[in-house]
């Protein structure tokens, strides 16, 4: 099914409330109960469910509505992606594949040559081809640009030519379902850090790649160390120019700025929070109404709310046309930190119910127990989950340090 939307076409408050209609009715409809429980519990989603999932996202055409109509895309404004993302988020839907649809995709469809895309993005749409980052390396995090695998140009005996590649990445997510990989490599030693750094693609199973599993402190298997010995990358895999990687890998970050908030996301755990308060008691009295915790939680409310209306003044400066500043760096900082005191609050009202550790907790609900609430198996694990939101894509020192140069001039 095609969407009748064109970018030219404005999205009053009507067309946008029908949409947003439309779209709830949609996922009602497609979205199993089994995963929507285990997204709603903060369990683990399979890569079956995952793949089933956006399956069905994209037989209704909605799999990368962020994409060029060319390939798939919906060419939706703004407000109306704004509006899809949110009413997956709040229907407890699972997040959608966001290394290859939202970060090696649009790389791809802006710098990749026609072959590549012509190879890849196909794979990519009907998921045979699931990827992950390469980027941090064990002495490059926030400096990446001081990273040190290296790739070394060289004719093989055949006339091809290949990279052949050594060093290891670090903390990359999902590393272990992933059939390739998209790295940052370094191939001039001599030039200044940021102008020695090649983008290439790597498939995870040349001779050479191992991965070496790093379970986290939250039990989950998300990050791992993969390892190059000597692998032969064929020079067709490099995107864009050699020594010209780090632009486009700083182009991966101009995606999605606004939705760095998290709005929907947040919007969905303080209503988690909100059942718990409900659902438990102390002193006689629903949680709701002990102030301790009342307080905490209109604290996050009015915290939420004034991070959405912020967001709102983007968006319609976006809308009109004005270019957003440095200043968006703000609603990561504040996104994030939301989602973790969001979290905190949850194991506090949750007590000592979060102390047990249950790894298969992490991935099927846990067996009813009386008197225990099932938000209790996975509370704990996913505080430690959101630990990490602060980290990755910027740690919020980083960000701090971005907005005291750029915004305020310090
Ligand atoms: C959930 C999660 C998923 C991730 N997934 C991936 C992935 O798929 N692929 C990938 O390549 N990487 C991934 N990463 C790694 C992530 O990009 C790095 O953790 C991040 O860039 C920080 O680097 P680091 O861990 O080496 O910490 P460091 O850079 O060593 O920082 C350590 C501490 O020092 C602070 N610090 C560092 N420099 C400064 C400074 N100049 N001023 C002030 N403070 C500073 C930092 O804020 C931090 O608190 C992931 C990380 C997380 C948490």
């Amino acid at each position: 099914m095609t969407d009748p939307h064109t970018p030219d076409m404005a999205d009053d408050e009507a067309s946008l409330q029908a949409f947003r209609a439309e779209v709830r009715a949609f996922v009602a409809h497609a979205l199993p109960h089994a995963v929507r429980e285990k997204v709603r519990l903060g369990l683990e989603v399979s890569k079956q469910e995952l793949v089933d999932w956006q399956q069905r996202l994209a037989r209704r055409g909605w799999l990368v509505p962020h994409w060029p109509a060319a390939w798939q895309g919906c060419d939706w404004s703004a407000e109306r992606r704004a509006v899809f993302q949110e009413e997956l988020v709040l229907a407890h839907a699972p997040e959608s594949g966001g290394i290859s649809l939202e970060m090696i995709g649009p790389i791809l469809i802006r710098y990749g040559t026609p072959a590549q895309q012509q190879h890849f993005l196909p794979r990519i749409l009907n998921q045979e081809h699931w990827w992950c980052q390469g980027y941090s390396e064990p002495n490059a995090g926030s400096d990446l640009a001081s990273l040190k695998t290296r790739a070394v140009r060289r004719t093989r005996p055949d006339g091809s030519e290949v990279y052949v590649v050594s060093g290891s990445k670090i903390w990359t997510s999902y590393a272990q379902y992933a059939d390739w990989i998209f790295c940052l490599v370094r191939t001039d030693t001599e030039a200044r850090a940021q102008q020695g750094i090649t983008f290439l693609l790597i498939d995870m199973r040349s001779p050479g790649v191992s991965v070496r599993p790093l379970v986290g402190i939250h039990g989950w298997h998300l990050f791992n160390q993969v390892f190059f010995d000597e692998v032969e990358v064929p020079v067709e895999n490099r995107v864009g120019d050699e020594n010209a990687g780090w632009s486009i890998a700083k182009s991966l970050l101009e995606h999605e700025r606004l939705n760095l908030a998290r709005v929907a996301e947040n919007r969905r755990r303080l209503a988690k929070v909100r059942a718990i308060g409900a659902e438990l008691e102390e002193g006689g009295q629903p949680l709701l109404q002990r102030p301790w915790f009342a307080r905490r939680l209109r604290a996050l409310e009015v915290r939420l709310e004034a991070l959405a209306a912020t967001v709102l003044r983007f968006r319609r400066q976006a809308r009109a046309g004005q270019a957003l500043g440095p200043e968006t760096g703000m609603l990561k900082l504040l996104g994030s930190r939301l989602i973790q005191d969001i979290e905190n609050l949850a194991v506090d009202a949750l007590g000592p119910d979060t102390l047990a550790y249950d790894r298969a907790a992490h991935f099927e609900p846990a067996a009813p127990e009386p008197g225990r609430s099932a938000y209790a198996a996975a509370a704990s694990a996913r505080r430690f989950v959101t630990r990490g939101y602060t980290i990755a894509g910027g740690s919020s020192e980083i960000q701090h340090e971005l907005l005291a140069k750029q915004v305020l001039g310090l």
